[in-house]
């Protein structure tokens, strides 16, 4: 290839970081229509024993254009094409704000049993006790990860969850007697915030957190008044930093009839180690498609829960899945029944209640993405709690850990302990002409994601890196071997960066064309 020959140094220099990211075996890979052969098909369908009578074309209308094929050319297309993906279970992702750690596989299996894969939504719940019982233990799961006192698994993802959180707000001031009309978002907010806040009616009052990279208790006292309806705080923050003022500010926000919105989805730092309802949160949102793995990135179903206190709980989302005492099933054998003595479901059975009046409705379809909720479900199980603290100590320790490397060759804008994530920037190679997206761009031909760029937005061409627990020191060493070839080939060699990746299938994008001018058939 000729871009190769025109990198051969950059190449070398991406095989001495010992990575894999070679584009040998790669194929090229036409259309099914290009491949296609007049008659060739992909099964052997036997002789016909009755007279041949074809369809009447007035009918049918004329025959499908669709590709003839065997079943090797079908099954080495897909394989090829997903060859050309990369996804966790492939390399390492270490996009920030988004924890793209592994799912392990025994989730999918657990969703994919039939008695949950194949409920019906409509069953009625007498015949889908287990999937009520799953959703009711996974609330008070969360429940106790959370320190909060009542969950709901209807909404559909982090940004829906937010939403959720708004309309409880809303619902709870409007029971109050005075709507409020405002909240307050720090800039190191994720972006969904203040859309959601917007969506539900609210206007956003942007706070700028302080030299330290995180909230001060005067920047909020200055604009929190009763006009206001509370604060929406992402902790840890955007920039990987954990709010340490957030129960001072939550007194705060109290103090003027307003509530705290903890935007939960960077759980994945703090699980098992702080309880935001011992911070002075009310309601918080979790992503289950982030902490408690599912696969997600491509755009996939979320699960977005949120968690309350007590007081907001009559403002959940119906239906309520409750645990209700019965009596014993006057037909089962008393053997069955002695069976049954340790898991009480005897006597008790699951109910869906519809009857709250504060409730602010459903907000999905259903009971949420019932699937995410069975892998979260199997996830904390075989984590436990131990296992689930383990996950954040591992997560902040390798952030950490790539910070303190990294620190000589990147700027770090806040040099002090980072939670899950850290974050450079590219002020030390701007001089040679070099950017963030370069730098993301030839990590490319080094076998890695690019991690997340631009953002958070407060930091000027910011580097978001986020390893997860998941990855091996190993992994993480190679990581940084080879963002340190990439600062060294700033200073040396930065044209190479300029045109990179030179490695993969496709090498630089014109992403503006691509955004504007899409071509969306071959
Ligand atoms: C990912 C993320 C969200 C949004 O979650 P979605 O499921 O993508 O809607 C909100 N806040 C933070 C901090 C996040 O990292």
């Amino acid at each position: 290839m000729e871009d190769q020959n025109s990198c051969r140094g950059g190449f070398e220099n991406c095989l001495n970081a010992q990575q894999t990211a070679a584009s040998g075996l790669i194929f090229k890979e036409p259309f099914l229509w290009e491949k296609s052969r007049d008659g060739r098909c992909a099964m052997s369908i036997p002789m016909q024993d009755v007279e041949h009578s074809p369809l009447d074309p007035e009918l049918v209308g004329d025959a499908p254009n669709l590709p003839q094929l065997s079943e090797l050319d079908v099954v080495r297309h897909y394989t090829r094409l997903s060859q050309w993906n990369f996804g966790v279970d492939s390399g390492m992702y270490p996009l920030g704000s988004c924890t793209m750690k592994y799912n392990p596989k025994t989730n999918e299996v657990q969703a994919s049993r039939l008695g949950f894969a194949g409920a019906h939504p409509l069953l009625d719940e007498d015949l889908c006790q287990g999937a009520l019982e799953l959703i009711y233990n996974l609330e008070q799961y969360l429940a106790e990860i959370t320190g909060m006192d009542a969950v709901t698994l209807q909404p559909a993802a982090g940004a829906h969850g937010e939403l959720a959180g708004m309309l409880t707000i809303h619902a709870y001031h409007a029971k109050q007697g005075h709507q409020r009309t405002k909240i307050i978002i720090p800039d190191t907010a994720h972006g969904t915030n203040p859309a959601s806040a917007t969506l539900c009616g609210y206007q956003s009052v942007n706070i700028h957190s302080g030299d330290n990279g995180i909230l001060t208790p005067e920047a909020v006292a200055a604009v929190m008044d009763e006009e206001t309806a509370g604060i929406m705080i992402t902790n840890p923050n955007t920039l990987g930093l954990f709010e340490e003022n957030i129960k001072e500010i939550a007194q705060i926000v109290h103090a003027k009839g307003g509530l705290v919105y903890g935007d939960g989805a960077n759980l994945n730092a703090i699980m098992g180690i702080v309880k935001p309802g011992e911070l002075g949160i009310d309601v918080i949102h979790l992503n289950l498609h982030k902490t408690f793995t599912t696969p997600h990135g491509g755009g996939g179903p979320g699960s977005g829960p949120i968690a309350v206190v007590k007081a907001l709980e009559p403002f959940l989302p119906v239906p309520r899945v409750e645990k209700i005492p019965c009596s014993p099933n006057p037909n089962q054998s008393s053997k069955e029944r002695g069976n049954n003595l340790n898991n009480d479901k005897n006597s008790y059975k699951y109910t869906l209640v519809y009857d709250r009046p504060d409730s602010m409705g459903r907000l999905l379809t259903f009971h949420g993405h019932f699937g995410i909720l069975v892998r979260a479900y199997s996830y904390i199980l075989s984590m436990g709690a131990k296992g689930l603290t383990d996950v954040s100590k591992l997560a902040v320790l390798n952030a950490n850990y790539i910070k303190e490397l990294l620190k000589q060759d990147f700027y770090l804008p806040y040099d002090r302990p980072c939670m899950h994530e850290c974050v450079f920037t590219d002020k030390f190679q701007s001089d040679n002409g070099v950017t963030t997206l370069d730098m993301a761009k030839r990590i490319m031909d080094y076998g890695f994601h690019p991690p997340t760029v631009y953002f958070p937005l407060v930091v000027h061409g910011a580097i978001m890196i986020e390893p997860t627990e998941t990855e091996s020191k190993q992994t993480i060493d190679q990581f940084i071997h080879a963002f340190k070839s990439v600062a060294q080939e700033a200073k040396e060699n930065p044209e190479i960066l300029k045109s990179a990746p030179h490695l993969p299938k496709l090498s630089r994008l014109d992403e503006v064309s691509a955004a504007r001018k899409p071509v969306l058939r071959g």
